[in-house]
């Protein structure tokens, strides 16, 4: 038996002891993870500054700063979360309890990306524990120091059998997706995504696939372009550009592309100063391979800004590309590097259907003054998300569902999104063996009376608390109708 297949087998065992199934358990587990990000701050920076050369303010902001909220909007909304959801119901069921009873799943695999480790890794695993979970963890073999960091100290906090964290490269992934589970929540790329599903289709396990793809994002030449420039510059080259959901390339009409390169030029200046090689807020890329993947994607395309490069410390300046084409090699992927292509369109309608001409991607961005041509945008576009006027803050409301459509992935998460995709959302339905005549109308002999009966009961849905109100009516109605009548009577 391979060491993935004990792994699995343990956190089965110890889930179907049904330990998790208490809230105070969940809450305990939670308030583990969240004692684990306070204490060992400095080691998981430490380990972020080796993967991705990050600066400890960046690592907390990019990646600790949202578990942490998500970590206690769990703990807070727990109980709300995981009790019973009362439904609206037919006329036939007006007597019956009928509600939704949110129930754990029961083994999940998380298995996480390297360009956020500790982020994209845990914030599901925050929903796995609150929605009752086991859960294996294999964080990506890419952040090296982040998965060793987080194999040796996450068991030092949560329960061990319940949630184990796996580390290695392909073949364990490998391994660990042979074995049956009941959930997969997969970070990565659309090609292993593909495989993934592939894997647990043999299972029959559902999918959360968070995937990535090329973010367009359409500047309108009457917007403010400093602003816009500003907000663009940095959800591009924040992490070098190694963001699932920063915007890949932009869109804007030949009028403007010039002002739009001065802009971006002056906040890189601003942002991570004339050299931003040894400024310690701009990290590298991740490894040579990359490097050398980013860099041959420039291949063809003119440099309007930036293009350095050292090899050696797989350092890659931001960088602008001008006068960009479709057919462009830039064009031919998910940059995932501090490259930042120029396309221009003769306007909306232009940009609209070269959006749509491609795979539906993870976020549309768009800045404009007019809020007109932004619902137009949403109206016309299909995308994970759509952001106006900003970058990447959409990910940090945990009231919306985060996640792609279509090759940008499927499913989402975040605060109760994560609990939901987590859980077994289970129809209930408590009926009394009381009024068995109302049933005779679903029995044979079927007539056409009983016909005429069913259609009115089944199709009639009540809303119980317009009832509700019409009945309190009713009665303070009568309540009124008593009094004058009283007040009459006296007089
Ligand atoms: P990666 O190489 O770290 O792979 C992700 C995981 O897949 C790892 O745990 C790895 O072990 C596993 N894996 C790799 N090859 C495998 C194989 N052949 N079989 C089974 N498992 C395998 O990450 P990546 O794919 O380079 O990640 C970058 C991509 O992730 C980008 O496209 C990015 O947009 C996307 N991403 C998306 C989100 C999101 O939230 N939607 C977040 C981060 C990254």
């Amino acid at each position: 038996m391979s060491r993935e297949q004990l792994i699995v087998q343990r956190a089965r065992k110890s889930f179907q002891t049904g330990k998790t199934k208490p809230l105070e358990f969940r809450v305990h587990q939670l308030k583990n993870l969240l004692r684990f990000i306070t204490e060992k701050r400095r080691n998981i920076a430490d380990a972020v500054k080796k993967d991705l050369g990050k600066s400890e303010h960046g690592t907390e902001l990019f990646e600790t700063l949202g578990l942490e909220g998500e970590i206690n909007l769990a703990i807070e909304n727990l109980m709300e979360w995981a009790a019973p959801r009362p439904v609206e119901k037919n006329l036939l069921t007006i007597s019956d309890e009928v509600y939704i009873q949110p129930e754990p799943l029961g083994l999940v695999l998380i298995i996480g990306a390297w360009n956020y480790p500790w982020a994209v890794t845990l914030q599901p695993l925050v929903g796995a524990i609150a929605a009752g979970n086991a859960a294996i963890i294999k964080p990506s073999e890419v952040s090296s120091y982040s998965a060793k960091a987080m194999e040796e100290l996450l068991p030092l906090y949560l329960d061990k059998d319940l949630y184990p964290v796996v580390t290695g490269g392909v073949l364990e992934t490998q391994e660990l997706l042979k074995q049956k589970f009941d959930h997969i929540f997969y970070t990565g790329s659309s090609a292993v995504g593909r495989l993934v599903m592939e894997a647990a289709s043999h299972h029959l396990t559902p999918v959360t696939l968070e995937l990535g793809g090329k973010s367009p994002c359409y500047i309108d030449k009457n917007c403010d372009i400093t602003v816009a420039c500003r907000r663009i510059t940095w959800g591009k080259f924040v992490n070098c550009g190694q963001t699932c959901i920063a915007p890949d390339y932009i869109l804007c009409e030949p009028s403007i592309q010039s002002t739009v390169v001065e802009e971006i030029r002056k906040c890189i200046k601003e942002f991570y100063t004339d050299n931003p090689k040894s400024f310690e807020d701009y990290g590298r890329i991740i490894n040579q391979r990359h490097f050398k993947r980013i860099m041959a994607l420039m291949d063809g395309s003119t440099v309007a800004l930036g293009g350095d490069s050292d090899e050696s410390q797989c350092y890659i300046e931001p960088t602008v590309l001008k006068d960009v084409t479709s057919e462009s090699k830039v064009m031919r992927e998910e940059i995932f590097g501090p490259l930042l292509p120029i396309i221009t369109v003769s306007g909306v309608d232009e940009a609209i259907q070269f959006i749509n001409e491609r795979e539906k991607p993870l976020v549309v961005y768009v800045f404009s003054h007019e809020k007109k041509l932004i619902k137009r945008v949403i109206a016309e576009t299909s995308s994970g998300a759509l952001l106006a006027n900003d970058c990447l803050v959409h990910f940090t409301v945990s009231a919306l569902p985060f996640g792609g459509v279509g090759n940008s992935g499927m499913g989402c998460y975040h605060g109760r999104h994560t609990f939901d995709q987590l859980s077994h959302l289970r129809s209930c339905l408590i009926k009394q063996l009381k009024m068995e005549g109302v049933n005779s109308m679903r029995y044979p002999p079927h007539t056409a009376k009983k016909m005429s009966w069913a259609r009115f009961f089944l199709l009639k849905q009540v809303n119980m608390g317009r009832l509700r109100r019409t009945v309190l009516l009713a009665m303070l109605a009568g309540l009124a109708a008593f009094a004058v009548q009283r007040f009459l009577q006296r007089g």
